[in-house]
């Protein structure tokens, strides 16, 4: 909980916003924020990271250094992160001496499958059944209590579907037990700081029957203002986004129980800044909470040419302590994500794409194969036209 005093704590434009981190989520953060006046500083591994290359300065360290991210905090008058692979013990440190609104808590809980999890419940929605699975016997326990289909997940550490193997079937398990254990014991426990609630290195969890996957970008500002993105209905292609769609096709009740869930979860976890929800819009009405990153997210970059305020904006705003920007939606639109195999064909056909295509590119070196190095905005009348305009450029396999 903040205190009164820094309840009241405003960054005024002519402030400095230091990153962890250097991706293209701190590029569209910081972009948001100059236009606002702020000035940029990233820390970054990569010298001229996608972020860099819009700040004033980048500070080139490793994630865990924590004299450089001092000095990067001793030139800043706000510490923020881009993405939640930075080190919690080095947010731990610059919280006593900098002024880190979004702390290190909330990094902390949604590190760990299990922590995260358990404070959802604690929110009071629901996740999909599951049990912590440290050992085989547990495995086997999990498989008795939850039944088949199951998901065996890494509980830190996982992305895009690294780290997860679907089990169907008795005959599954033990190739599967056996590869899991090795990427668990591989990847470690991500966090130098230990938790014996949650530490087990493993999370079976029931495969849910769904409709679609939403996600809700919710922001909430130091001083507890909360608002939430309209919900983006998402189709994933080999565990990677491929297309967030704005108006979710599902009931416009269903949008607002999911908004509604995603600020209950932001206040009861007492978050500051982005908080992204997915969930799982199940078949049989209930919206199961999946997964939660505490910052910027891939499903919320439609915000950037669809609202009336960004993601990014809404994060400067919300971590500054400005009034929260309005979220409403101008237009349908349809964001699609540009890989690594896909950056030749868009740049490509760069000049003669339609006026209502908003292209966005990353400036990263290298376009490796499902690499994200940029996104379009498809604005249309309806959902429908905006996907059959994205199909008719050839680039995508067709989605419907
Ligand atoms: P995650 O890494 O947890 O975001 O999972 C990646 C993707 O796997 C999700 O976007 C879903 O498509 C699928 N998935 C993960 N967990 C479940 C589940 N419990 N039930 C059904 N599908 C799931």
């Amino acid at each position: 909980m903040k205190t009164p005093e820094e309840r009241g704590r405003v960054v005024r434009p002519g402030g400095v916003i230091g990153i962890l981190g250097g991706g293209q989520l701190g590029r569209m953060m910081a972009l948001a924020g100059r236009h606002m006046g702020y000035r940029f500083l990233t820390l970054d591994p990569q010298p001229d990271s996608p972020c860099g290359q819009v700040c004033d300065d980048q500070i080139t360290a490793a994630y865990h250094d924590v004299d450089a991210a001092e000095a990067l905090a001793r030139r800043c008058d706000v510490i923020t992160y881009e993405f939640e692979n930075v080190d919690v013990a080095v947010t731990q440190v610059l919280e006593r001496t900098a002024w880190v609104p979004q702390g290190s808590r909330l990094l902390w809980t949604t590190r760990h499958r299990v922590r995260e999890k358990r404070a959802v419940e604690a929110a009071g929605a629901k996740v999909a059944a599951y049990r912590p699975v440290r050992t085989r016997d547990d495995l086997e326990r999990a498989i008795a209590d939850i039944h088949l289909p199951a998901i065996l997940k890494t509980s830190t550490g996982g992305y895009d579907g690294k780290g997860q193997w679907r089990v169907d079937t008795v005959a599954d398990v033990d190739a599967v037990w056996a590869e899991a254990v090795r990427v668990a014991k591989a990847s470690g426990s991500a966090d130098s700081v230990a938790d014996p609630d949650a530490d087990a290195p493993l999370i079976l969890e029931r495969v849910v029957d769904f409709v679609c996957e939403l996600s809700v970008i919710v922001a909430r500002s130091v001083r507890g203002e909360v608002r939430a993105f309209p919900p983006a209905e998402n189709i994933h292609r080999h565990h990677i986004l491929h297309m967030s769609v704005v108006p979710a096709r599902v009931p416009a009740a269903v949008q607002q129980r999911a908004q509604a869930l995603a600020m209950q979860i932001a206040e009861s976890l007492d978050a500051v800044g982005l908080l992204a929800v997915e969930m799982f819009y199940g078949r049989d009405g209930e919206l199961y909470v999946n997964e939660l990153a505490p910052r910027p997210h891939n499903s919320g970059h439609y915000t950037l040419d669809a609202c009336e305020t960004s993601q990014f904006e809404q994060h400067i705003r919300a971590i500054c302590n400005l009034p929260l920007g309005g979220v409403r939606l101008w237009s349908p639109v349809v964001m699609v994500n540009i890989l690594g195999e896909h950056l030749d064909a868009v740049v490509a056909r760069a000049a003669d794409l339609p006026p209502m295509v908003k292209v966005h590119i990353y400036g990263k070196a290298e376009a490796r194969p499902g690499r994200k190095m940029g996104h379009l905005n498809v604005l249309a009348p309806s959902v429908s036209e905006a996907i059959h305009l994205v199909d008719g450029l050839g680039i995508w396999e067709p989605v419907e």
